[in-house]
């Protein structure tokens, strides 16, 4: 089956890495804020922007910001992401938009376990449903705000979400690893993509814990480090 997933990086910080660099110099030398630029576009800051990460020196990361589109994802995927607080959203509306025909995501295992047909019959039932409350019995003050209750979690949604640096490598090392729902790990790996492909020197050791460090998970782990790193190896290069 098709993924519906489409994420775009429609906005980021200009010469990202640079701004990081900027931002971690000015605490560790004399130089004033005019001579700043010309100090940091004189060298190569990669060595420095590791060297940064590898201590926990994250602030300089927050003063880079990266804005995605995303769309083709369920409400049970956004309702996972919208949980990240550092970061600001915006959600297409059920309150607003008309939610009859709704496009819905169908798990994969719906397919493996060849029920496609019937869930795409039973989605059918519930936009019965959604229409027969919202344009027949008109319930609530508005008529689709109240007749959305009925909206399953596979219903499909488009966000924007906008994060700093520091918080994206946050995000990537909960949701790209096995552990994560395959809907929002899918997501947070095209985001990771698009990322790296902007700030190679932040984002080369984004990932779950164990590409660079021991899993996290403990008795949860998916007890396969090495095939982790095999898939997150691309960046390491
Ligand atoms: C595999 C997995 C399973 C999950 N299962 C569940 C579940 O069953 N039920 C459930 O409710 N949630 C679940 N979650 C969601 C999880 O508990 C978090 O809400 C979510 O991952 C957001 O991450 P966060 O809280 O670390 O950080 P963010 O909101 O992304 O914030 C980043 C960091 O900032 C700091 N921070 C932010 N806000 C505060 C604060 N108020 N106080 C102190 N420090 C703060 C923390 O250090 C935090 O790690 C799950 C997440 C994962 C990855």
């Amino acid at each position: 089956m098709e993924s519906k997933l489409y994420v775009e990086l429609l906005r980021h910080t200009p010469d990202p890495e640079e701004l990081v660099a900027m931002a971690a110099r000015l605490c560790y030398s004399q130089t004033g804020i005019k001579d700043l630029k010309d100090k940091v576009s004189a060298d190569d800051q990669s060595k420095f922007i590791e060297k940064l990460i590898s201590m926990g020196h994250l602030s300089p990361l927050e003063h880079i910001c990266f804005t995605y589109g995303i769309e083709g994802i369920s409400r049970a995927a956004s309702h996972q992401l919208v949980r990240h607080r550092i970061a600001s959203y915006s959600q297409q509306s059920q309150r607003y938009v008309d939610a009859n025909n709704f496009d819905y995501i169908t798990p994969p295992t719906v397919k493996e376990k060849g029920l496609e047909s019937e869930f795409m019959r039973d989605m059918d039932y519930l936009n019965d449903i959604y229409v027969k409350y919202k344009d027949l019995y008109k319930i609530g003050n508005g008529s689709k705000e109240d007749a959305r209750f009925v909206l399953p979690n596979a219903a499909e949604t488009k966000i924007i979400v906008t994060m700093n640096a520091r918080e994206l490598l946050h995000f990537f090392s909960k949701r790209t690893c096995n552990r994560a729902q395959w809907e929002i790990r899918a997501m947070a790996k095209d985001m990771l993509k698009l990322s790296y492909d902007v700030a190679p020197t932040i984002f080369k050791y984004a990932g779950p814990g164990c590409v660079t460090d021991k899993c996290h998970e403990g008795s949860m782990s998916c007890g396969r480090p090495d095939d982790v790193r095999k898939e997150f190896a691309r960046y390491l290069n």
